[in-house]
């Protein structure tokens, strides 16, 4: 049998850019490509990521892996709802296979951040991993004994919308009090805002030009990295938040490692310790299990891409066998 090449496209459709990556199957990205998304125009949306899975395709290429933020059906590629975005019903796998006539595969973006991040980055030697993407919400992936947990139509790992407080602040979704009203970026930002005036002394305060409206959870986690009192509080309170979460997570799981990603991470330890304290104060029988260790995603804005890749190519593997 000849075969073109060993390469595949991996593209993560996020709300705001579109990145497109070419990447071997051992997970070097060979050449990347971006664009902004346009959120608004789903014709445009699709016809974005055709247009950058084209420059990018060559003879090498043998298929493409797309993970796009919302709930996507793997069953038929199509990604149904994004709880953030205007999106409903779009036929991603289908169009790409039209335009480049090439197998697409498609799922959750973090759902192939897990993926990649199992492959290549945090969770390389286990086999069931969870991933926790913490950014303007909280989105998760799941490995269970070295298989992408899809659930029965791929809605799987939509870990951000459990319900943790019945009269919480409304969420995306339509529900209220959603884990990531509590636990993400976007809550880290929304007690800045709430709070910031309490604390004219802050950096926080400083940084915000004493405006509310100027916080948000990246200025928090940024004064949080510099020091101020404040906002180290407001990131540990997310933290503790999001190891409860964690916990609950593993109760039903029972992974080897949690990984967690996203724009957050950047606070590191001032996230992940809280986090790592709450998770072994509420997880079941944390004296009677194997530690789990809450590690920080290696891949960064390249997990989603390139583990849409190479899941395209194992797909693949999986039909041509
Ligand atoms: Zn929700």
């Amino acid at each position: 049998m000849s075969v073109g090449g060993d390469e595949a496209i991996g593209i993560d459709v996020g709300g705001t850019k579109i990145n497109a990556f070419r990447v071997a199957r051992d997970g070097t990205i060979a050449e990347r490509s971006s664009m902004p998304t346009p959120a608004d125009d789903e014709a445009a949306t699709l016809a974005s990521m055709v247009a950058l899975a084209r420059s990018l395709t060559t003879p090498e290429v043998l298929a493409i892996g797309v993970g796009a933020a919302g709930m996507v059906d793997t069953t038929d590629g199509v990604l149904r709802f994004a709880p953030n975005l205007a999106w409903r019903d779009l036929p991603i796998a289908q169009r790409m296979r039209d335009a480049l006539g090439l197998p697409c595969q498609v799922d959750n973006d973090a759902s192939m951040a897990a993926y990649g991040e199992f492959r290549f980055g945090a969770g390389r030697g286990y086999r069931h991993l969870l991933l926790v993407t913490v950014g303007t919400g909280i989105g998760g992936g799941i490995v269970a004994d070295g298989r992408l947990f899809r659930g029965a139509n791929g809605f799987a790992a939509e870990i951000g919308h459990f319900i943790v407080e019945p009269d919480g602040p409304l969420c995306g979704c339509g529900n209220r009090g959603c884990w990531e009203q509590v636990a993400s970026g976007g809550a880290i930002g929304r007690v800045g805002r709430a709070t910031v005036l309490e604390h004219p002394h802050s950096l926080l305060f400083r940084l915000a030009d004493g405006d509310p409206s100027k916080v948000t959870g990246k200025l928090v986690t940024q004064a949080a990295l510099q020091g101020d009192e404040v906002s180290v509080g407001i990131v540990a309170e997310a933290g503790r938040r999001l190891g409860e979460g964690i916990a609950g997570l593993v109760n039903v799981l029972d992974p080897q490692v949690v990984v967690v990603g996203g724009g957050v991470i950047v606070a590191g330890d001032l996230l992940l310790e809280p986090a790592r304290a709450s998770f072994v104060d509420a997880v079941e029988g944390p004296e009677h299990r194997p530690r789990v260790p809450i590690v920080p995603a290696q891949l960064g804005n390249d997990a989603g891409a390139v583990g849409a890749a190479a899941l395209a190519l194992e797909e693949l593997g999986r039909v041509m066998v």
